[in-house]
This record gives C-alpha cells, sequence and structure tokens, in this order.
C-alpha cells in the first residue's frame, strides 16, 4: 500500500461531512470536471497545482506520510472521542488514490477512529473494496443520473457510479449515506430528482442529504486562471431548495438539508 499521498487542505474542527466533530483531509487528484466544483485546485492529475493568488504563486497539494498525518490528526483525538466524530477523507476524488487511502484509514480504524469517505464512486468497484474494510461510513454523491449527459457534463459513467454504490449498499456494512448536491441548471431538474427518488426506491432507500449551491470555489478559478462558467448562477433559495426536499418526502424518503457543496 502507498505510503506517501498528495493532500491539498486538512481541515480541523469540521461539523460537516460525517457526525460529530472530525478531520477532514482532503486529498488530490479528480478525474471529473464538474462546472461548480468548488475545489477546482483538486482536479486533474495526482500532481501539484500551482496558482496565483494575489500577486503571489502558490503550490496546491503536499506529499504526505501516513505517519505524519496520523500523528498530526490524533492531536484531536478529545474532540473526536467526545463528540462521536473522527476522520474524513475527502477531495478531488479520494478513489484516484486509493491505496494511500486505504493505508491512512486503515491506520485510524485500527486507532478506533470513526473513518468515512466522500466519493462519485466513479472508479471500477475494485478499487473501493480496498477501502471497505476499514471504513465506517460512505458520503456518496449522486449528481447526474442520465447517462449521456453524466458523461457529457461531468465526465462519469452512471453504471459504474451505480455499481459502486449497490456494492456498498449491498455486499458490506458501511453506513452508506446518499448525497444529492442540487446545481441549478445540472442536477435540480425534476427528471433528474425523479430518477434520483425512483432509483433510491428501487433499493429500499429512505433517507438522503441535500447539498445546496454555493459559490464558495469562485475566487479559486481566478486564482488558477481558469474560466468560471458558473459565475453569474445564483443559490437556489431556501423556497427552491425546499420545494426539491418536498419531491423526496412526498415519495417517503427523508431530505436532510446538508452544509454546502
Ligand atoms: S467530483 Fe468533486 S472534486 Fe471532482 S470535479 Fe466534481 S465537484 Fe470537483
Amino acid at each position: 500500500m502507498s505510503d506517501k499521498g498528495l493532500v491539498f487542505n486538512i481541515q480541523r474542527y469540521s461539523v460537516h461531512d460525517g457526525g460529530g466533530i472530525r478531520t477532514i483531509i482532503f486529498l488530490k487528484g479528480c478525474p471529473l470536471r464538474c462546472p461548480w466544483c468548488a475545489n477546482p485546485e483538486s482536479r486533474k492529475a495526482v500532481e501539484p497545482t500551482t496558482w496565483n493568488k494575489n500577486g503571489q504563486e502558490e503550490t496546491i497539494g503536499e506529499w504526505r506520510s501516513v505517519d505524519e498525518l496520523v500523528d498530526q490528526v490524533m492531536k484531536d483525538e478529545i474532540f473526536y472521542r467526545t463528540s462521536g466524530g473522527g476522520v474524513t477523507l475527502s477531495g478531488g476524488e479520494v478513489l484516484m488514490q486509493s491505496d494511500f487511502a486505504a493505508h491512512l484509514l486503515e491506520e485510524f480504524y485500527n486507532l478506533g477512529i470513526h473513518t468515512a469517505i466522500e466519493t462519485t464512486g466513479c472508479f471500477p468497484v475494485k478499487k473501493i473494496k480496498t477501502l471497505v474494510p476499514y471504513l465506517n461510513q460512505v458520503l456518496f454523491d449522486l449528481k447526474i443520473m442520465d447517462e449521456h449527459n453524466a458523461r457529457q457534463v461531468i465526465g462519469t459513467n452512471v453504471s459504474i457510479v451505480k455499481e459502486n454504490f449497490e456494492y456498498l449498499l449491498n455486499e458490506t456494512d458501511v453506513d452508506l449515506v446518499p448525497r444529492i448536491p442540487l446545481i441549478p441548471g445540472f442536477t435540480d431538474s425534476s427528471e433528474n430528482i425523479k430518477a434520483i427518488i425512483d432509483y433510491l426506491l428501487a433499493l429500499g432507500i429512505y433517507d438522503v442529504h441535500i447539498l445546496p449551491f454555493h459559490q464558495y470555489g469562485s475566487s479559486k478559478y481566478e486564482y488558477l486562471g481558469w474560466e468560471y462558467t458558473m459565475k453569474d448562477v445564483d443559490t437556489l433559495t431556501k423556497a427552491e431548495v425546499n420545494t426539491i426536499k418536498n419531491m423526496f418526502e412526498d415519495q417517503g424518503i427523508q431530505a436532510n438539508i446538508d452544509g454546502l457543496e
């Protein structure tokens, strides 16, 4: 298993992305290209990225060893234990560095720390299988359900996403949490939401988390010198989010509005 991985951020004291107080470790690299991405500096290859922030050149991403990260993260052990929290690996896409992620999760799991990952499940199922023995929870994004649109817009394969989701649901004991990034013009159409509802009902799932769109990542596109096509898109109103929430709840699916994607 890989001993070093490329990490582009570590967020302490997070109360999102899993239960309790958590440390979120952001792994670099993501093969998708969601136009709304709030962490564009994580995208593309597993290699450092350079951006120019207010005239200062900065390198994003640092190779870190498992031991270093465990030492750093365990300094907040008391918070995890007293709050029911733990460690979440996020990205980017965690499965891009699946060997390193498995190694890191194994260490935390063996220390009795609650472990979670965030994923879009866009890799062959054998990758996620290597993580499962050391995972308590998977926060699994369901975005665009139409195969053609998903491929065109974000570059993912819905049948692989479903294969991963169903593997976790049917063949493992992990706590599988479906999450719906609610993105104006991309995932919030009635057609897409109905497709998600039908999919969840067919699998007997009655609980989802909704992550409304935000603009927190917009300045990062400027630093990278990239075009940000969502610049003028308004965030959804509370009423619009509630309309979607009601679509789930009318079908008996509890919809929790989460932090922001
Ligand atoms: S999967 Fe996440 S990190 Fe990757 S492009 Fe989409 S929003 Fe960004």
